[in-house]
């Protein structure tokens, strides 16, 4: 695992932390200078200091609105002048940084599209070297953590320490309520190896609608994300683009005002006391719960064995349902989720024909 060099979001000059979420705000797309400063001037005025806007949109049908493209950012300058607010934007070439540059762009992200595709981030972060411009990465569409990280590794080889996370979700086929898959799992896992990279959620392409960004910024904040990241227009019934998942200023500021926010730790002592001796009870736990898992599959290979020498099948119907029951019932008697402990038994079934299958 390569180590990576990030700078402290708190170092960046752009947020203040604590308190979390840091916020980044703005519309979809950058459309016209009215709605631009109009978007602007509704955030700062309840405190929001870093603006976005999407000047190059990446859209699913060519003839859909693309983006201002340059124009638009003499308007975010506008922004940065009048509001003294950061401002950021997605580039998706070189080109898209040389603009950014030329115009004075505080921040730039990279689209889930982009970071899917490495001959593009190379190229964006060799054209960001020698800049002090921070660089958030947004995850890919696809649910690859290693592609996600192996793009915050491009920047960090071009020097960029300012680097942080998007959490967006990740597309599916599958019918669910939400545009994507929050796939809370992926953020998680990146926390667990870089624990140094600061992490932004984007409840709004996660969600997809309005109604749904409530209840995913609270749980980015239940993680312990730094961040959130949440498109905002002044008329989003007029939007260009996402138009279902935008909020007026007004509603933002209700969202975070009914944000639960927790501490990741707490300097009381006796609760870091009591906290580590529960989990010192976790760990035996844990240990003896691999002791058992371990104990099972060498039964699981015995009969492999006895199986094989009696020349019959690995899988027998029947036997499987039987376990099943016989967990669920004691599930129900153990007070345990009947979904979640037919899961692990899953897993465990699944480990287990593996195994038989090896001999
Ligand atoms: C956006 O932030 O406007 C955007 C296009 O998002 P994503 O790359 O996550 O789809
Ligand atoms: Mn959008």
């Amino acid at each position: 695992m390569k180590e990576l060099d990030i700078a402290p979001l708190s170092q960046w000059g752009f947020f203040r932390l604590p308190p979390r979420p840091c916020v980044i705000a703005g519309p979809c797309s950058a459309e016209t200078r009215e709605q631009v400063l109009q978007t602007a001037a509704g955030l700062k005025a309840f405190g929001i200091n870093v603006f976005r806007a999407g000047i190059w949109k990446p859209r699913t049908h060519p003839g859909s609105f693309e983006g201002i493209g340059v124009p638009g950012l003499k308007w975010l300058q506008e922004v940065r002048r009048d509001y003294g607010m950061k401002v950021c934007t997605e580039v998706a070439s070189a080109r898209h940084v040389f603009e950014c540059i030329k115009y004075g762009v505080d921040m730039v992200w990279i689209g889930a599209r982009t970071t899917a595709n490495p001959f593009l981030v190379q190229e964006i972060a060799e054209a960001l070297r020698d800049t002090d411009i921070p660089v958030l990465v947004k995850n890919p569409v696809n649910p690859d953590l290693d592609l996600w990280i192996g793009a915050m590794e491009r920047f960090n080889r071009e020097g960029i320490t300012k680097l942080g996370a998007i959490h967006r979700g990740v597309s599916t086929s599958e019918k669910i309520k939400y545009r994507n898959d929050p796939l809370w799992s992926m953020a998680v896992d990146l926390r667990a190896r870089y624990p140094q990279i600061p992490i932004f959620a984007d409840p709004s392409h996660m969600g997809g609608r309005r109604e749904y960004l409530q209840e995913l910024s609270q749980r980015a904040m239940d993680l312990g994300l730094e961040g959130l990241m949440v498109e905002s227009h002044c008329d989003p019934s007029c939007a260009l683009s996402d138009a279902a998942q935008q909020l007026v200023p007004s509603d933002l500021k209700s969202l975070l005002e009914s944000l639960v926010v927790r501490d990741a730790t707490s300097p009381d002592e006796e609760f870091r006391e009591s906290l580590s001796r529960l989990r010192e009870q976790i760990d035996v736990i844990d240990e003896n719960l691999v002791r058992e898992l371990s104990a099972r599959m060498k039964v699981s290979e015995r009969i492999g064995t006895i199986k094989r020498e009696h020349n019959v099948a690995i899988i027998q119907a029947g036997r499987w349902e039987k376990v099943l029951e016989k967990v669920d019932a004691l599930a129900v008697q153990y007070g345990l989720d009947s979904k979640f402990v037919k899961s692990v038994f899953e897993a465990i079934h699944e480990a287990s024909v593996q195994e038989q299958n090896k001999l």
